[in-house]
């Protein structure tokens, strides 16, 4: 693992290019972003809602729940940032990554029901990609910043 301890960075949106060790967090945009701690340079974009990633801050280090398993790079890499901490985690082996794949899934599909449900639409209607290259545009975050409006109100 290159990079063994990560430094959080709030941005509002991310820069065009990474810096390896750096875990770039948009609150606004619930998104984390960073280049694979195995040093690939590939970037591993997190979204931080209730179906993917949770988000901890304690005393100025960030934590990142569940573990980050990069199945769909050539690296495979998996580890779990703690604490500003990058830690490895055990290799999984096909069988278990498509049960995590499946399970990604269904968290997936019941959260944008939720969400879809609140802002009176089918899910059918909401169910878009996540994985956008540009968060901006992409329909799931313009649906969280609704629901972040209906939680405060
Ligand atoms: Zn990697």
């Amino acid at each position: 693992m290159k990079t063994k301890n990560i430094r959080p960075e709030f941005v509002t949106q991310f820069p065009a290019v990474f810096e390896q060790g750096v875990l770039y967090i948009s609150e606004e945009f619930e998104t984390a972003g960073h280049l694979c701690c195995c040093g690939c340079g590939e970037k591993v974009i997190t979204p931080l809602n209730p179906a993917k990633w949770c988000l901890r801050k304690e005393g100025g280090t960030v934590s990142l729940s569940p573990s980050i398993g990069n199945w769909n790079y050539a690296c495979k890499s998996h580890y779990i940032i703690t604490k500003n901490k990058v830690v490895e985690a055990g290799q999984l082996d096909a069988r278990k990554i498509a049960a995590i794949q499946r399970r990604d899934r269904r968290d997936m599909e019941h959260y944008v029901a939720v969400v879809a449900a609140r802002a009176g639409q089918t899910p059918e209607k909401a169910s878009v990609p996540i994985a956008k290259k540009e968060p901006k545009k992409s329909l799931i975050y313009e649906v969280v910043a609704f629901l972040k409006k209906l939680w405060k109100t």
